[in-house]
């Protein structure tokens, strides 16, 4: 796809995008993107984040396989997401669940540095090759479990995990700095789970909101994937 035709369909996928917002305000508290997100939604070019059999379908508002079991989420999903967490440029913000790296591009779009956590190694080496492509300087990637976050690199002002744990890990809840966000889904079930909006007061204490019901793959614990 040339970046012309890819420029175009970015702008159609953003349309489709605000109006799904628009539609789910009442149910989130997002009436509208914020124009960094509006911004980052337009220039991230999703198809080079999925593979060269779905460069025809890399535009639609939905989520696809990006192999290993795991998927790339729905553009709709990573706007939200990226809006509750309330970024400015500054933010220091860490991502659970690199994947093909789409949502990390965003955030580092967005704000001021990521880091990004994956537990399987060969979708963490497909993402850093895109990065580098990309010319991305602000993403700091590791492989390792992200239930234990970052805790060398901590306080983080946002926390985004883009698959689901069963309850929210508290190693995260430490790592999240006093006026932060974090944004994640939690429920064992698909269909079944909640994306939740916690916040960290400055006095610390947390606050959480339910923002809608979605499907995400789970957050497995434990042992990391070497290949
Ligand atoms: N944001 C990603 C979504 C990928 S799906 C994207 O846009 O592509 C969720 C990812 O979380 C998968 O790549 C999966 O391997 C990863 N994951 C699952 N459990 C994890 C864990 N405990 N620690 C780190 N990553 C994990």
């Amino acid at each position: 796809m040339n970046a012309a035709e890819s420029s175009v369909r970015r702008r159609v996928l953003l349309a489709e995008i605000e109006a799904e917002i628009r539609q789910t305000a009442r149910l989130t508290g997002c009436v509208t993107l914020s124009p960094a997100v509006r911004e980052a939604m337009s220039a991230v070019p999703r198809h080079l984040f999925v593979g060269a059999h779905q460069q025809s379908i890399a535009y639609e508002n939905r989520p696809l396989p990006i192999g290993r079991g795991q998927t790339i989420s729905q553009p709709y999903i990573v706007a939200l997401m990226t809006e509750l967490l309330a970024l400015d440029d500054s933010a220091r913000v860490l991502e659970i669940g690199t994947g093909c790296g789409y949502q990390t591009a965003v955030l580092a779009s967005v704000a001021g540095r990521v880091w990004t956590v994956e537990r399987i190694a060969g979708l963490l080496q497909d993402a850093q090759d895109r990065f580098a492509l990309l010319g991305l300087e602000n993403v700091t990637c590791r492989h390792g479990d992200g239930f234990d976050g970052w805790p060398a690199e901590a306080p983080f002002d946002g926390i985004i995990v883009t698959a689901a744990p069963e309850f929210i890990p508290p190693a995260l809840i430490d790592q999240l700095a006093p006026g932060g966000k974090m944004v994640l889904p939690v429920g064992a079930g698909n269909p079944g789970q909640s994306l939740r909006c916690l916040t960290k007061s400055l006095d610390g204490t947390i606050e959480i909101r339910d923002v809608l019901p979605v499907a995400f793959v789970p957050l497995r614990p434990g042992q990391t994937d070497a290949s």
